[in-house]
């Protein structure tokens, strides 16, 4: 069997087909922006991927885990290894300033930063993804997913999603 030209393909190449995957539950973020691809490994014709999941047991990791082996093997990889990484425990403190700017635009309020502690972070007011505006309420605890929640802006009476800071 002729070998196909694996030389070529660049972690620059593997990480570029990543960033294409997004996340299925938050589809404006990438699994590269939202932190969930941890690191990538180039060795010859095998590519080696860390993937740190948002919640242990997360419904959408098989999903996640065939979609970087399909990608990465349309790009000319023979072999594909997909080692999820559980330490240190993914956090939204891992979210760039330019996923949070995503995330407001379209309209999901993004994470706060952790405060020191859970007392303090339930007092930071959640700001409007809309009109920036801190007069919100928690309308329901239970999003669409685990990780959202739906809060209601009182200045421009619009309801919104919330990502949850963990
Ligand atoms: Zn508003």
């Amino acid at each position: 069997m002729e070998s196909v030209e694996v030389q070529q393909i660049t972690l620059t190449d593997a990480w570029q087909a990543l960033s294409e995957i997004s996340d299925p539950e938050i589809p404006v973020l990438s699994l590269v922006d939202l932190k969930i691809i941890r690191d990538v490994r180039v060795e010859g014709a095998t590519a080696t991927v860390e993937l740190t999941p948002t919640f242990l047991g997360c419904p959408a990791l098989d999903y996640m885990k065939n979609e970087i082996r399909e990608k990465l093997l349309a790009l000319g990889f023979q072999t594909v290894n997909v080692e999820l990484k559980l330490s240190p425990a993914w956090s939204t403190d891992l979210l760039g300033e330019e996923a949070r700017e995503k995330l407001r635009v379209f309209g999901i309020a993004p994470p706060e930063k952790r405060a020191a502690t859970l007392a303090e972070s339930l007092k930071k007011p959640v700001v409007c993804p809309y009109c920036r505006s801190s007069e919100t309420r928690l309308e329901s605890s239970f999003g669409p997913t685990l990780c959202k929640q739906i809060y209601y802006c009182e200045h421009c009476r619009q309801s919104f999603e919330r990502f949850k800071t963990l």
